[in-house]
């Protein structure tokens, strides 16, 4: 089975991979067994199905499920000592396999035996974005063969390209077939999604046909009309999905049309947002339109499924058997729960490109006490820092996500990138240009002329080289929009 509608390369990475595996008994505990009375069909018979093959074609991530089920009961002590476990067990494997970890580490005055050691954990050097960028393959482990590296792009809020590369073997598939449980729904239901469409012809049919017999349909967020939208109704309206899952602007922008045009929905377990922060008017106007509740998640292309709200919605529980994420001041100091700072997050189940200690690039703040649904997982309030990168036109065609890609194919022409919208709708594409200029202005015009693809051409869209792009609370943001929403 491979991934979900909404993985590509610059997207939250693909939850599902091959060769990655549901403890046969059962998905997530709260999963009720029998068909919801929501008029859905046989969802049972989906679920059978997708445990069934699950239990055959991915045998290791059902056994990851079990294991983080047991952490899901176990103890705040627990999950801690297994988190500091694992960190200090990740930073080893850096250490040993990884040229940039061994000689960063010694630079800093630790031996491998102190690396070892979990109380060092919070001391080891901080792994910047620029760090990632200039240290290239140094990061790539030497014990582990080139098919467990899954190449996963970033463009991210900050607009610099980054090329990381997710495990192949890590159980990611677990991690959200877990999250989903929290919201009593079941990964072989059938799913909406307002993303990107990421794949295409016999790529497209080939992904049907490993999900069989789930469906899923897609709403594509990178232009959407109303004619777009009226076809996704329709096709709501048919397969009945449990779970909707999208951009924060696209479920937004979609709420916002269906309550305009008084359309139904039928009835949905759970809508799933991520890639942007969650404002709690937008939460409002989803939750009152399509009647169920959102779930916030902290996914990046980086390390994928970070952290996600259960169903008390009270902060995001980080995955912290999988995932460890510190918060810091500005020197790198932690910071007691309730203060906002830098996040830090370290993989721990990345053994392919080991990312430790890695400043992502958001801000938030830990919260203190116990979730009212009992999971001893520590919980974070939500991501600060990310911006809603969307685009209008005056015809009303939206543009939410997919810039984060725009210089890919164009690799080594730009430091970094900006887009703006003008009040009158205009749009410039400003990049800061690196190496050969011709070949800069060459990916300048390139991705002016995409942008301007994604919005109908019905804006004019133009691209300007820039010495340097103007950061905003330490943070330059991908998109900038001077129109009044
Ligand atoms: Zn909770």
């Amino acid at each position: 089975m491979s991934e979900t509608p909404e993985a590509d390369s610059t997207t939250p990475q693909s939850p599902m991979t091959a060769g990655q595996s549901l403890p046969a008994a059962s998905l997530p505990r709260e999963v009720p067994a029998a068909p919801r009375k929501t008029g859905r069909r046989a969802p049972a018979l989906r679920r059978t199905i997708f445990d069934l093959k699950t239990a055959v074609l991915m045998r290791r991530d059902r056994q990851a499920l079990a294991a983080m089920r047991v952490i899901d009961v176990s103890s705040g002590a627990e999950v801690s000592r297994l988190t500091d476990e694992r960190s200090a067990a990740i930073a080893l494997h850096a250490f040993r396999f990884t040229p940039y970890y061994r000689r960063r580490f010694e630079d800093a005055g630790f031996t491998e035996a102190d690396v070892a050691r979990p109380e060092n954990f919070a001391s080891l050097p901080i792994l910047t974005k620029q760090d990632v960028h200039d240290a290239g393959d140094a990061l790539v482990a030497s014990d582990r063969p080139a098919r467990d590296r899954l190449v996963s792009r970033t463009g991210g809020s900050t607009g610099r390209p980054l090329v990381v590369y997710n495990d192949r073997s890590a159980p990611t598939a677990a991690m959200w077939w877990r999250i989903y449980g929290w919201w009593d729904v079941h990964p072989g239901d059938d799913s909406a999604f307002i993303y990107r469409q990421s794949r295409a012809g016999l790529r497209r049919l080939s992904h049907a046909v490993q999900w069989w017999p789930t469906r899923q349909i897609l709403l594509d967020a990178r232009g959407t009309t109303d004619a777009d939208v009226e076809r996704f109704l329709v096709e709501l309206a048919r397969v009945r999905p449990a779970l909707l899952v999208g951009y924060v602007e696209g479920v937004t922008e979609f709420a916002r049309r269906v309550q305009a045009t008084g359309a139904a929905i039928p009835p949905l377990t759970a809508v799933s947002v991520t890639a942007s922060m969650l404002q709690s008017g937008q939460r409002e106007l989803i939750e009152a339109v399509l009647g169920v509740p959102v779930y916030d998640t902290y996914r990046t292309a980086e390390i994928p499924w970070v952290a996600a709200q259960c169903r008390e919605r009270n902060g995001l529980h980080v995955l912290a058997d999988h995932r460890r994420l510190e918060v810091v001041d500005a020197a790198g100091a932690p910071l007691a729960a309730g203060e906002t700072g830098d996040v830090l997050v370290t993989d721990l189940s990345n053994h392919a490109f080991p990312l430790v200690r890695y400043a992502i690039g958001d801000r938030t703040r830990s919260l203190a006490g116990e979730c009212g649904c009992g999971r001893p997982l520590p919980r974070i309030a939500p991501i600060e820092g990310r911006v809603a990168d969307a685009l209008r036109t005056p015809g009303g065609r939206l543009l939410s996500g997919g810039l984060g890609s725009l210089f890919v194919d164009n690799p080594g022409t730009i430091a970094q990138f900006q887009i703006q919208q003008r009040a009158d709708f205009s749009v410039v594409v400003r990049y800061v240009p690196v190496g050969d200029a011709a070949a800069s202005a060459a990916a300048g015009r390139a991705a002016a002329e995409k942008v301007a693809g994604f919005l109908s051409h019905e804006v004019p869209v133009t691209a300007e080289a820039v010495t340097e792009i103007e950061n905003i609370g330490g943070k330059a943001r991908m998109v900038v929009s001077d129109l009044a929403i």
